[in-house]
């Protein structure tokens, strides 16, 4: 969505097509980050983004066991917007759609799953989707995977994946909020578990996290024991949990960290989840998601407007984006392996990890994690023109 609308705005015909019918999707995170927001302003439309109901979360705060630690300090940054604005990411995609409405050249299709590709000697030069109405062929001189982390663009395309794992998978539920509950973020790890909580107006959107694989054992211990783990863990949302009446209300999200060999290929491009599939440790992933769109637009507008584009053009994109993709996987996956499998494995009481408990005693260096979560590793700038 956000490249289309870059690239729309640049003058270049774009056709986004999304499977579902609207943006009403639970499974993807509701963060916003600073550099994504001054992508926003850069284009500005910083205020009426804002206008919108959101929570801006100066601070990310985590219970480590008996240690409560601020892990990340946004405020110390030097944005235009020192938080990270948690909004449910269906309003932010209808915000950027109302947007897109006033380029001529963007269209958006909804309900419009792509299927395959349509290749001619060698070179992809369009695609195949499924519609209300019946099949439907685009032709195009650029087909842009940007499908998630299940790709079919990336897999119809044959690229290769490097696959590096995860130890866990989450759990994905609601509970109500009540009007004298927190509204910031939290973040809990006890002894083989871990929970967060995100306020999203008159509910909390809750994520348990369990070991890979072990949702079958989760089941047969039963519900009324899952709940009383949730209880344990949401502490004052814990008279809540007979809101979890069956095992429909809990969904399960699979974890999965990946990276395209090569992201390209003469007439197709993959990018964000696509090309490089984030966990959702630290909450990087919109944010790296966006910045490879505007940074796929700075690149490709320009030969995309004047219908000159090559394959050289496609391959400056991964260049320019490999590094802080595998910078902010490296992150990941050092947390995954250092902190997540830990905890999840440990059955005594738990002792903070080293990075946690420096984070507690030197407050300075909570400025590390809020610039790697806040901005990333290269933030990008809008340098396409508003034609
Ligand atoms: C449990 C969990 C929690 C997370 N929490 C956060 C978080 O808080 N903050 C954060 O930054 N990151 C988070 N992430 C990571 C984040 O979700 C992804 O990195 C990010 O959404 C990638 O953006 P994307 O646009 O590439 O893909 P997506 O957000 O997955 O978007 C892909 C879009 O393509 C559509 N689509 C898919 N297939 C087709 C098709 N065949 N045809 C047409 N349309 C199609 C989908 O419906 C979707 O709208 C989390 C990940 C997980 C698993």
């Amino acid at each position: 969505m956000m490249l289309g609308l870059l690239l729309a705005r640049a003058g270049v015909s774009v056709i986004v097509l999304e499977k579902h019918q609207d943006f009403l999707r639970d499974f993807r995170g509701d963060t916003i980050h600073p550099s994504t927001l001054e992508v926003i302003h850069e284009l500005g439309w910083l205020d009426r983004l804002l206008a919108l109901p959101h929570q801006q979360v100066p601070r990310i705060r985590a219970q480590f066991g008996d240690l409560a630690l601020t892990f990340a300090d946004f405020s110390t940054l030097s944005t235009r917007c020192r938080f990270v604005a948690f909004m449910p990411q269906w309003d932010f995609l209808n915000f950027l759609a109302e947007e897109g409405k006033r380029y001529p050249t963007f269209h958006l299709r909804m309900r419009a799953e792509a299927v395959d590709l349509i290749e001619e000697a060698g070179s992809v030069i369009g695609l195949r989707a499924t519609t209300p109405d019946g099949p439907l062929e685009v032709r195009a001189a650029l087909v842009v995977g940007a499908d998630g982390r299940h790709s079919v663009v990336r897999t119809k395309a044959g690229l290769s994946v490097e696959e590096f794992g995860a130890p866990m998978d989450v759990l994905w539920f609601r509970l109500s909020r009540q009007a004298s509950d927190p509204t910031d973020p939290i973040g809990r790890f006890d002894a083989g578990r871990i929970f967060i909580m995100l306020y999203r107006g008159d509910y909390w959107q809750c994520g348990f996290v369990i070991p890979k694989g072990s949702l079958d054992q989760i089941q047969a211990r039963g519900l009324p024991a899952f709940r009383e783990s949730v209880a344990q863990l949401s502490r004052f949302a814990a008279d809540r949990v007979d809101e979890l009446h069956d095992w429909e209300a809990i969904k399960l999200l699979t974890v999965q960290v990946d990276r395209l060999r090569q992201w390209f290929r003469q007439g197709l491009l993959c990018i964000g989840d696509a090309a490089h599939a984030m966990s959702p440790v630290g909450g990087v992933g919109i944010n790296l998601a966006i910045q490879d769109a505007v940074a796929t637009a700075n690149l490709l507008a320009d030969s995309l407007r004047r219908g000159i584009l090559t394959v050289n053009d496609l391959h400056r994109v991964q260049q320019r984006r490999d590094w802080p993709t595998r910078m902010a996987q490296r992150m990941q996956l050092f947390m995954q392996d250092r902190v997540i499998r830990r905890v999840l494995s440990e059955s005594g009481p738990l002792s903070p990890p080293l990075p946690f408990r420096l984070l507690a005693r030197f407050p300075f260096l909570r400025r590390i994690p809020a610039r790697m979560i806040g901005i990333g590793f290269r933030p990008e700038h809008v340098r396409t023109p508003a034609i």
